[in-house]
């Protein structure tokens, strides 16, 4: 087989609705700009049919080509694995739900083939449909984490982009276990396009990702592109010892000046829980750092592989 022009590397965590419907689009786009394309599914552990589903297309089409993964490993762990064994001249990350529509493709491949952009990424300019709340929260870990990693991440950016060889060896050559790919992708630099359109809803089922989940991925973002918060940690563990030398020196003074009567009970117990909440908080900061120093370390593997096809080898 020769190598396809587009390889579409799509996780998919129980998708069984979605996919007909994203085969049948992207499929149209396909056929409108005359390329051929490899679709290479990742099931993250799906327990619905997702995975008969992808056997029947992948034996019906020799485009269609699967990994399933012995559990669910997280999208991170997909994109990885799909970038790993994709075999086109560019390579594209979508979701299953078309909430990635296959239509800027078109715009996509010419900014690569004729602007010599090496990576065309997709941002929405609006969250239209998403519940307010977590718009918020989503913006104001935007603004943090810009402010605390000199990696930029984009706000609103999705996964969803096409790359050329060049980058997809990039993003492969960082081989850490905490993959935060908004951060990866920004990480990695070269020529980057962003195009921008209105947030799409999903076709059917429902989001993979609750509000904690969420809230740990930024945690897991945080701590992966930017050490601020241990330095934040050290100011303030410099601010309060500067704060008690003085006060030694005040209280010293004072007793000596006007003896040592007994009182100050209570701001003495507000401090101590001050200080204590604040060297807690501190450690608890040191240790999101040490768990994750640790996870790294013991290099276990992205992700494990139940079963797969992945068509004829062609690199
Ligand atoms: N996904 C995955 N593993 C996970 C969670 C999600 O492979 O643990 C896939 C999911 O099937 C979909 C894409 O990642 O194709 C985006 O997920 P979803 O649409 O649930 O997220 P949202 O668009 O709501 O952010
Ligand atoms: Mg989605």
């Amino acid at each position: 087989m020769d190598r396809p022009d587009i390889t579409i590397v799509i996780p998919a965590l129980n998708e069984e609705k979605t996919i007909p419907y994203f085969i049948k689009e992207t499929e149209k786009v396909r056929k409108s700009l005359g390329m051929e394309f490899e679709y290479l599914f990742i099931d993250d552990g799906s327990t619905d049919g997702t995975l008969e589903m992808l056997k029947k297309l992948s034996k019906a089409s020799d485009t269609v080509h699967y990994i399933s993964f012995s559990r669910n490993f997280g999208k991170e762990a997909a994109i990885y694995a799909g970038l790993s064994h994709a075999k086109g001249e560019l390579v594209a990350i979508m979701d299953a739900d078309l909430q990635d529509p296959p239509s800027l493709l078109p715009e996509m491949i010419r900014s690569i083939r004729e602007d010599g952009v090496d990576c065309v990424g997709t941002r929405r300019v609006s969250r239209k449909g998403e519940p307010k709340i977590r718009s918020f929260f989503a913006r104001c870990f935007y603004r943090l984490i810009n402010r605390l990693s000199k990696t930029e991440v984009v706000d609103g950016a999705r996964d969803y982009q096409l790359m050329n060889r060049k980058v997809v060896e990039a993003i492969l050559s960082m081989g850490e276990y905490n993959r935060f790919s908004k951060g990866i992708f920004g990480w990695v630099g070269y020529k980057k396009k962003w195009l921008e359109y209105e947030n799409v809803e999903r076709v059917a089922g429902e989001t993979k990702w609750s509000f904690w989940k969420l809230f740990a991925y930024a945690i897991d973002g945080i701590v992966a592109f930017s050490t601020a918060p241990l330095t934040f940690a050290s100011l303030v563990g410099t601010l309060f010892c500067l704060v008690a030398f003085i006060m030694i020196i005040v209280i010293v003074i004072k007793t000596l000046a006007f003896g040592d009567p007994t009182s100050g009970w209570p701001s003495m117990v507000c401090i101590l829980l001050l200080v204590s909440g604040v060297q807690l908080f501190c450690i608890g900061i040191l240790g999101q750092y040490l768990a994750k120093t640790y996870l790294e370390t013991k290099k276990r593997p992205i992700y494990l592989v139940a079963e797969q096809e992945l068509g004829e080898e062609t690199r």
